[in-house]
């Protein structure tokens, strides 16, 4: 786990002002393994309001520390980003897995879309979810 001075870091790297708030939230991303949901921050972090998790979790967007993963449940998600993606680039052509048991949603960050050329299209981006069973469910 990083610890204050390292989240401190990354986030000069990634030309954010140093809050509270950001470095409460980048700690709990840093310490899961899976992604998180805006009501798990809520209920962990209630030393803020909604709207500024909120911010903080743009900001972390826009400055390429996390990514939203797209959910049919409709329940926004967010992974970590790799150490490649800033303000200028966020590239996420990585998997996601969902698991049916334990409901716990990852970046497959080694594994990446396959490349799909449609004639005609201009495809910007591609998303896919796997779901199933998770490798600490499956054991
Ligand atoms: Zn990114
Ligand atoms: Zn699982
Ligand atoms: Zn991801």
């Amino acid at each position: 786990m990083l610890k204050y001075s390292d989240l401190k870091q990354l986030l000069k790297k990634h030309q954010l002002r140093v809050t509270d708030c950001r470095l409460d939230v980048l700690s709990l991303f840093q310490a899961s393994e899976h992604a998180l949901t805006s009501r798990f921050l809520e209920h962990e972090l209630t030393a803020y309001d909604r709207v500024t998790l909120y911010r903080t979790l743009n900001s972390f967007i826009e400055s390429g520390l996390l990514h939203k993963i797209p959910d049919d449940s409709g329940m926004a998600r967010y992974g970590v980003c790799d150490h490649h993606c800033d303000s200028e680039e966020h590239r996420h052509d990585h998997l996601h897995f969902k698991c049916d048991a334990c409901g716990h949603v990852d970046c497959l960050s080694s594994y990446h879309v396959p490349k799909v050329q449609i004639p005609g299209f201009l495809i910007k981006e591609a998303n896919m979810i796997l779901n199933g069973l998770c490798q600490s469910c499956n054991s």
